[in-house]
């Protein structure tokens, strides 16, 4: 079930920024048209100025290492708003150049572009910025250029095409318009249309911690996105910098919520958010907010009960993509850096929920109130009371502190005893079964029925005799989630005892456990959404033809179940960095299979994984996992592999850490072998509890606990084995040789050689030597292999060894042949 995991998303990360509205502005309150609304309508539709229209020749615009040069054309300017112009567009000759900071980034602008510098010609552009752009090329020009009023329909028509695309462009340009400190919120974006990869798109966000970003539009099956082609800080930072500090250029940190939410029968949700925030930058007007397009906004008040102005993008319905999910809130005055504010939003929409059969559910988590973009970088406290149908149970996020009943209503009020990185719910017509591990409560709510997606898979196979199918093969019974309520109890326990052990106490104090009607599962902080195909038993899988049986049941459990570790109790920084996440719940899910099952599924599927990593193939038939390293994230993901973030982040991450624990395995202590790795896992969920991590962060946690032979340079540094396998690419093969010669007198030496194909010359990894022996194989110690040849030569030995191998417990990422 190669798509299962595929699909096993942790959650939907929504790193695009996406964008925008035009045409049908949500109703602003007040209704009277202040100045923010005027300025949006003229946004949503922009008219060009005639006056303001020149023939440019040599016009340069250099936004740190993004240098646009209109050769010669026309340029012209959109009509200024409340004295600020922020759009132009341009017909003629012109160049984009960018010059990528690093090798990661230039690599990545080979990868797609084929230049290591970028350097492309377009023939039109639109400009739309919140800078100093108007004023740069004002005093470069003369004005008088005959008006072209195909720049204006170019303009709109990129427009569109951004709104299409989700690009939320322009609460952007709201936002910086109304900052006073337009150095801060300066913004510049460009649509440049080219001979060879058609209109690419490149900005300078001042509020990013990656300030610069060029790629190409692309349309991803009905969707439209920026392929990223490099994305970078300005100033020289080094990423890790930039992104060291995760929020530090926001407007804002979330400090709690209070939900009331009514969720119905009919699928509906109205909820009023009560938001508390504390402004981090002073001058502000304009806050944004992501909350689901389909979700209708009805007002947005201040502490004091004041209704505030607020923008929203069209509805998208069931388009496959929204038009943006954003909230512009608009503030009456400015903000003051460290002040609180509360906002309550009041709104309701249908899609959030989705009635999936009888008595069945899907309650979509993200997106059902008013968060942050990177809202897995931050906690917030929350206290949510929910109104549901009294015939049904509801489960939420934190632990239930009431409920009640109000007629035909069941209201139940959930807190949370830690701040979440983000909060769900799931309610219907379920099965409810606890167990414990150890002070953990565990609780299953199973559907009683059948949901639409179990039932569409029967319907596939079903046939009319009873008792069987139309192949003869038994029937698979009622399909029921609720009859496995007490064994998915059970193993739930089991993971968590287990991770326990391995990575520190479990952060909540339950762990819920629902089926959901898809093919993949979604970790929340105490509240697990499992596919409803796990909930089947061996004999309905069978009858599926479902063999994998651990991917589905032990190995999926437990690596959903490692979330709460990967993800909730250590967040992540950035996208670069949720390989921590993905990655190490893949290795979870692995560890828990050992243990659960044997070692030899266990190995199984390691080298399984070693197979795909060394033979997936993209569109355009590249290795996989040539593309780039586990480090650029969802940047992995493209037109020509768009598998290629959750194939890479997931196996590849997850063998990073099983290379860490094999390095760090004690052999000379058969007693308690992982006692290092596991004490370097404790330290690390304890160092960075309740809080994100990046990269380096679990790097220097490596440094930390490492063992002598991990020191490869006597420096205390770990950046060789990082370098390698998490900021770059490569997979070592290595040809093992050895010769057993009797030196005489009962001892026996043993030499050998080991030759490195695939990786540069001066890659390094320790590569474990075992001696095969009828009892099992023993690790004698490591072969630091920093040149392509390496030779040995072990201390006479008493015995005869049977066999010598490397690599015997999948320990490295590298194919031995021998
Ligand atoms: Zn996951």
């Amino acid at each position: 079930m190669k798509p299962f995991r595929a699909l096993s998303l942790f959650l939907l990360l929504f790193v695009a920024i996406r964008p925008a509205e035009c045409q049908q502005a949500a109703p602003a309150a007040p209704p009277q048209a202040s100045t923010t609304s005027a300025v949006w309508n003229a946004l949503a539709q922009p008219a060009m100025d005639p006056s303001h229209a020149a023939t440019v020749k040599d016009l340069t615009l250099q936004r740190d290492r993004l240098k646009l040069t209109l050769a010669e054309g026309t340029l012209q300017f959109l009509q200024p708003v409340n004295g600020v112009v922020f759009g132009a567009a341009f017909r003629g000759k012109g160049r984009l150049e960018v010059t990528p900071p690093d090798p990661r980034e230039a690599q990545q602008l080979r990868l797609f572009t084929k230049q290591d510098t970028l350097n492309l010609e377009f023939t039109e552009a639109t400009i739309t910025f919140t800078d100093h752009t108007f004023e740069e090329i004002a005093a470069k020009v003369q004005w008088g250029a005959v008006a072209d009023s195909s720049l204006g329909e170019l303009y709109i028509d990129r427009q569109r095409y951004r709104e299409d695309a989700a690009a939320e462009i322009l609460p952007r340009v709201l936002k910086g318009v109304f900052s006073a400190d337009r150095r801060r919120t300066a913004y510049f974006a460009t649509d440049l249309k080219t001979a060879e990869y058609g209109w690419l798109h490149a900005r300078f966000d001042a509020l990013s911690p990656e300030e610069i970003s060029v790629g190409r539009w692309r349309d991803f099956g009905p969707r439209k996105e920026v392929e990223v082609w490099t994305s970078f800080p300005a100033g020289g930072r080094s990423a890790a910098s930039a992104w060291n500090d995760p929020t530090g250029k926001d407007d804002f940190d979330i400090r709690s919520y209070k939900i009331d939410a009514t969720a119905t029968s009919g699928a509906e949700l109205s909820a009023t958010a009560r938001v508390h925030l504390q402004h981090k930058a002073s001058g502000e007007r304009l806050l944004l907010f992501l909350l689901d397009s389909n979700l209708r906004v009805e007002s947005v008040k201040d502490g004091q009960g004041t209704a505030l102005e607020f923008f929203q993008p069209r509805e998208s319905k069931d388009r496959p993509q929204s038009y943006g999910d954003y909230v512009a809130v608009v503030l009456p005055q400015p903000t003051q850096a460290g002040q609180a504010q509360s906002l309550d939003f009041h709104y309701a929409g249908k899609r959030i929920i989705r009635k999936v059969g009888t008595g069945a559910y899907f309650a979509q988590s993200f997106g059902w109130y008013p968060t942050k973009a990177d809202s897995f970088a931050t906690r917030a406290d929350f206290e949510i009371n929910f109104r549901s149908p009294k015939r049904y149970a509801l489960v939420a996020t934190g632990s239930k502190v009431d409920e009640t009943t109000d007629g035909d209503w069941r209201i139940s009020s959930w807190k949370s005893h830690i701040p979440l990185a983000v909060a769900g719910f799931a309610f219907g017509d379920f099965k409810f079964q606890a167990e414990k591990a150890g002070t953990v409560d565990i609780h299953i709510y199973a559907n009683r029925e059948p949901d639409d997606f179990m039932k569409s898979i029967r319907n596939q196979i079903d046939g009319s005799l009873p008792g069987e199918d139309t192949f003869g093969r038994p029937s698979v019974g009622s399909l029921s989630p609720a009859a496995l309520t007490k064994t998915m109890a059970i193993e739930l326990a089991n993971t968590v005892r287990v991770f326990e052990k391995y990575f520190g106490p479990y952060p909540y104090k339950q762990l819920a456990l629902t089926n959901i009607p898809y093919s993949y599962g979604q970790g929340w902080p105490g509240l697990i959404y499992l596919s409803a195909l796990s909930f089947m038993d061996s004999t309905q899988r069978n009858a599926f033809g479902i063999r994998d049986h651990v991917q589905l049941t032990d190995f999926f459990r437990a690596h959903e179940s490692s979330h709460q570790w990967w993800g909730h109790r250590v967040g992540w920084k950035s996208y670069h960095d949720q390989w921590l996440s993905e990655g190490f719940a893949e290795f979870s899910g692995n560890l828990y299979v050992q243990i659960r099952q044997n070692n030899k599924e266990f190995l199984d599927r390691l080298r399984k994984d070693r197979e795909n990593l060394q033979g997936m193939r993209d569109q355009k038939n590249r290795l996989m996992e040539s593309l780039g390293p586990i480090w650029m994230g969802q940047r992995l993901s493209t037109l020509d592999a768009p598998g290629a973030y959750s194939f890479l982040v997931y196996t590849k991450g997850g063998y990073v850490l099983h290379m860490i624990r094999m390095m760090m395995w004690d052999s000379r202590n058969p007693a308690d072998p992982e006692a290092r790795f596991i004490a370097m896992m404790h330290d690390f969920t304890k160092t960075f509890d309740n809080k994100p991590a990046s990269t380096e962060d679990f790097k220097a946690i490596v440094e930390k606990h490492m063992t002598p032979v991990m020191d490869v340079h006597g420096n205390r540094r770990m950046d060789w084995f990082f370098n390698q396998y998490v900021y770059g690419t490569g997979i070592p093969q290595y040809d093992f040789r050895y010769q057993v010669q009797d030196a005489g007198g009962g001892k026996w030496k043993v030499s050998g050689t080991a030759t490195r194909t695939g990786v540069p010359d001066n890659w390094i990894d320790i590569l474990p030597l075992y001696i095969h022996q009828p009892k099992g194989a023993v690790r004698l110690g490591f072969l630091t292999t920093d040149k392509s040849t390496t030779t040995f030569e072990l201390p006479l030995l008493n015995f005869k060894p049977e066999k010598l191998s490397l690599n015997a417990n999948e320990d490295i990422l590298a194919e031995i042949k021998q």
